[in-house]
């Protein structure tokens, strides 16, 4: 368990600061302290419960970017998408696209053709797979229960889906295994000033109910589409610099098959997905301008309406009801201040530096968070240029793992192998971690659930290991479970008693919808 206090911030001046957890934020982190500076991270609420686990889950290129002639920005996530496949396998999984193409609607097949193409030409060696041409016999083979009518046929090319809220996890993780300072559910409440600069902040621990003060050399905030928020509280005048759009997306139950689907909307010809997912089915996103507070951004019933109606135009046999939703989520995407549509606008990301002296890191895509953190700690930290990593591969709290024979490993911890493949395949080669628990107290290994292979130390190791502190944390961010079917909602009984033995009375009960 790791204790939480507060003089392990306020009892020195840290190189580095860094506001929020959610993947920039925790790599920036994990970056910086890989260089041996001292780093605290702060996040408040838990990690990745923003932006970063409200994504469609995708590493990818971005095909759609080829026609705004993002090349620069395609090739580099392309390659962002296999590093990050190479350092956490188990959380990155190569998955093929299929396109439909129809009469008179959206691109033409040969436009299709040539991006999809040009997309794997722009992989290079960092392809997942190559492209195809689909007939009409082809798609339906491929897509069964296809809308046939006006059907030209597809395409089909390769993306990656990943875990966000878990590699978000991953990169928090190996900060403070590298030495850094980590705490959720701390927020910085106001800024310290002298002679104009800002040296430090305010934070407020919610667990411990107590504040303290903070200096750092350096202040990052990464706060995604909180950043304006954030930054007024460091420059009241200062001018906004987001326009943040609304992207919700919605789970359904049902066998997701194998591939995902991209589709054009054919009433308003924007590109969403269909994409398997924990077993059932993705479907995403909207996008759409938002103006209110990010932590009021919600679900409505015509984002619900509209991505239901517009999948079964493309599936009309198969149920879109709502009895069929396992549940919604909705974030925003923080994208740095342009006019027009919010598809056009460029995923690409800035880093400014405030007049107070605090840098300010802005936009950009979950598949580039690397890139982006290399960046900042290159900016922040000039000299360090020569020490950061040149070579593409980035280590991560649960990389390495190796051939595993599951049979033995099952036999050395008493468990079933369907309990050690499904721990290796959240926790990497950390899955001895977890069984570790086991060993010291066997009664963990009891299933939690009939509905799944999750075992009661997984609840433990979310809470003492993985900073877990509420059911939702654990349920949606640490477990996945809240995306998958539990009839019976004995999980959530069984979090919520794990939960208050081990002290956490006040957590915050999670709702499905
Ligand atoms: C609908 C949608 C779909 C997307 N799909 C994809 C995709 O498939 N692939 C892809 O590459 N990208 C995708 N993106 C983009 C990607 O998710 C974001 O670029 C990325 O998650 C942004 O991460 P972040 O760390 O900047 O922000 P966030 O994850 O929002 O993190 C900011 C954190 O700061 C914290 N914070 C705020 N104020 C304070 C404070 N005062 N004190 C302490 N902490 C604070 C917040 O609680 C929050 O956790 C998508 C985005 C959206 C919205």
């Amino acid at each position: 368990m790791n204790p939480r206090y507060l003089s392990r911030f306020s009892n020195k001046n840290f190189d580095l600061l860094v506001v929020g957890g959610g993947i920039n934020g925790a790599a920036i982190a994990n970056l910086a302290a890989s260089l041996g500076l001292s780093v605290a991270l702060v996040e408040k609420n838990d990690w990745a419960s923003g932006t970063s686990s409200k994504s469609t889950k995708l590493l990818h290129g971005g095909i759609r970017y080829l026609e705004n002639f993002e090349f620069d920005l395609v090739a580099e996530s392309l390659k962002e998408r296999h590093i990050q496949w190479k350092s956490v396998p188990h959380l990155v999984k190569p998955m093929r696209f299929i396109v439909p193409v129809y009469r008179g609607v959206g691109r033409p097949l040969w436009m299709m053709k040539l991006g999809v193409w040009l997309y794997d030409f722009l992989s290079g060696k960092y392809s997942l797979g190559s492209h195809g041409h689909l007939s009409l016999e082809e798609m339906a083979r491929v897509s069964p229960g296809i809308r046939k009518e006006g059907l030209l046929g597809g395409v089909s090319y390769f993306d990656a889906q990943m875990d966000d809220a878990r590699i978000c996890l991953e990169n928090v993780l190996m900060a403070r295994k590298r030495g850094a300072q980590v705490a959720n559910y701390c927020e910085v409440t106001d800024f310290l000033k002298e002679n104009g600069r800002t040296v430090g902040v305010r934070l407020y621990d919610a667990i411990l109910q107590d504040a303290c003060e903070v200096r750092a050399n350096n202040i990052v905030v990464a706060a995604g589409p909180w950043a304006d928020f954030v930054r007024h509280k460091d420059t009241p005048r200062s001018r906004s610099r987001l326009r943040t759009t609304k992207g919700v997306h919605v789970v359904l139950r049902g066998n997701g098959g194998q591939d995902a689907f991209l589709l054009q909307s054919l009433k308003d010809k924007r590109i969403f997905f269909m994409i398997p997912f924990w077993g059932n089915r993705l479907i995403g996103t909207t996008d759409t301008d938002y103006a209110e507070r990010p932590d009021d951004v919600r679900t409505d019933q015509q984002d619900l309406d509209y991505l239901l109606s517009q999948a079964r135009q493309f599936f009309p046999k198969m149920d879109f009801s709502l009895s069929q939703v396992i549940c919604t989520f909705a974030g925003l995407r923080p994208l740095v201040h342009e006019h027009g549509s919010p598809s056009k606008i460029s995923r690409k990301h800035v880093i400014e530096r405030n007049y107070s002296g605090v840098y300010y890191v802005m936009g950009g895509k979950y598949t580039t968070y690397r890139a982006i953190a290399l960046d900042c700690v290159r900016e922040v930290f000039p000299r360090s240029k020569d020490r950061l990593p040149v070579s593409e591969s980035y280590k991560l709290y649960g990389s390495g793992l190796g051939q595993v024979d599951l049979k033995s490993e099952a036999a050395r911890y008493g468990v079933d192998t369907d309990i050690v493949s499904h721990l290796m395949s959240l926790y990497g080669s950390r899955f001895v971690d977890v069984l570790h628990l086991v060993r010291l107290d066997p009664s963990l290994k009891a299933k939690i659930c009939p509905c799944g292979p999750v075992i009661r130390a997984q609840i433990v190791y979310s809470i003492d290991t993985e900073m877990a502190a509420s059911v939702e944390d654990i349920y949606v961010r640490r477990l996945g479970l809240g995306y998958q079917d539990c009839p019976t909602q004995q999980c959530l009984r069984e979090i919520t008693q794990i939960l208050k033995k081990k002290g956490f009375l006040n957590e915050k009960n999670y709702q499905n919808r």
